[in-house]
Parts: C-alpha cells; sequence; structure tokens
C-alpha cells in the first residue's frame, strides 16, 4: 500500500542495492539505456510504486531518463499517460499493486526484453557471470544455478539473497517487494 510507506527518489541510487536482482536490472538498464520497454516499465515502475514512491517522482524519474534520448514533449505526449495510468490517475483509475513473483516468473520474455527473473529468463552462463559480478560465493553460484535446472526460481533467488546480504531466511521470496524490505532489514539487525 503506498499510502503507507514512502519512499524517496533522492535516496535511490543508495537503496538500489537492496532490489532483488529482477529489478537491479530494470535500474541498470535505465540508467545504461535511458529507456525501458512497456513490459520493464511494468514491472519497475510498479515496484517501485509499491515501495512508496510518489506518482510526481516517478514522473520525475522517467522523464529524466527517457529524455537523455528523446525531447520533453515526445516523452509528455507518449509515456507520462502511462505511468499516470500506472498510479491510477487517469484513465480505469485501477490500483495496479506490485507484481508478485509468481506474476514475473509467468511472464515470457522474448529476447531483446530485459524484464522477467533473472533466476528462470537468464541463460544459465550470463546469470553465473552476473552471480560471480556481485560476489556470490561459488557454492553458492553452483547451489543457485542447480536450483535453477529445477525450476525452483524463488529458491534460488533466496540464496541469492543469503549470500549478498549475508543472512539466513526463513521463508522463500515470493515478492519484490518483500526482498527490498529483508534486504533493508538485514543491515539493521
Ligand atoms: Fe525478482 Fe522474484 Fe525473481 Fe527474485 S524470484 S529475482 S524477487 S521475480
Amino acid at each position: 500500500d503506498t499510502t503507507s510507506r514512502s519512499f524517496k527518489l533522492c535516496d535511490l541510487k543508495k537503496n538500489v542495492e537492496h532490489f532483488p536482482l529482477c529489478m537491479k536490472f530494470q535500474y541498470e538498464n535505465l540508467e545504461k539505456k535511458h529507456h525501458l520497454k512497456h513490459f520493464s516499465r511494468v514491472q519497475y515502475g510498479l515496484f517501485l510504486k509499491g515501495l512508496g514512491l510518489s506518482l510526481e517522482e516517478a514522473l520525475k524519474m522517467w522523464k529524466t531518463e527517457f529524455t537523455k534520448k528523446m525531447s520533453e514533449r515526445c516523452f509528455q505526449k507518449e509515456y507520462s499517460y502511462f505511468f499516470k495510468h500506472q498510479y491510477g490517475t487517469v484513465g480505469s483509475k485501477i490500483k495496479y499493486k506490485a507484481q508478485c513473483c509468481d506474476t514475473i516468473l509467468e511472464q515470457s520474455v522474448p529476447s531483446g526484453f530485459v524484464h522477467g527473473c533473472p533466476f528462470k529468463h537468464w541463460d544459465a552462463s550470463v546469470l553465473s557471470v552476473r552471480l560471480r559480478e556481485d560476489d556470490v560465493c561459488d557454492e553458492d553460484v553452483r547451489k543457485i544455478l542447480g536450483l535453477k535446472q529445477r525450476e525452483q526460481y524463488r529458491a534460488a533467488c533466496t540464496t541469492y539473497f543469503q549470500s549478498v546480504c549475508g543472512c539466513k531466511l526463513d521463508d522463500v521470496i515470493d515478492h519484490p517487494v518483500k526482498y527490498y524490505d529483508k534486504s533493508c532489514s538485514s543491515i539493521v539487525d
């Protein structure tokens, strides 16, 4: 519920380390390409909304990035409605919620698209490189790839969490927002 929590755009950069890999990847692609395709805008936009980012700040964030590659007029014409719609202020005014892992996992991710769950949608070799970049130890890399092979993607994500946060989880990750909250609290404990 976005009304009960708040996430400030100025804190985005320092909080990305608490994002699950699926959302870190959206962040990195937006920074790098100054654009995200529709399904990424749905996935990442709703996640940030779920963290408590206001519509005003969301529009500021997307506009800042997108207008590095397009005019402000183009952004306003082609994209601003999408984000207002995502926040339920225009159109059907549906109160969209952040997608849970099962919803993200069910999607198809054609090549060239960056949405989805890395533990399911990435090739094992690509995932393995990324895990090492994120300082996941060899034993956990093997464990994660084994879980991926057995299609236990959320368990693989949980192992990733335990490896990068250095703490145990009692439950299997089932929601990107919960991952974020658990990661934030892991450094407070
Ligand atoms: Fe994201 Fe869920 Fe996949 Fe983890 S299991 S990377 S939180 S979709």
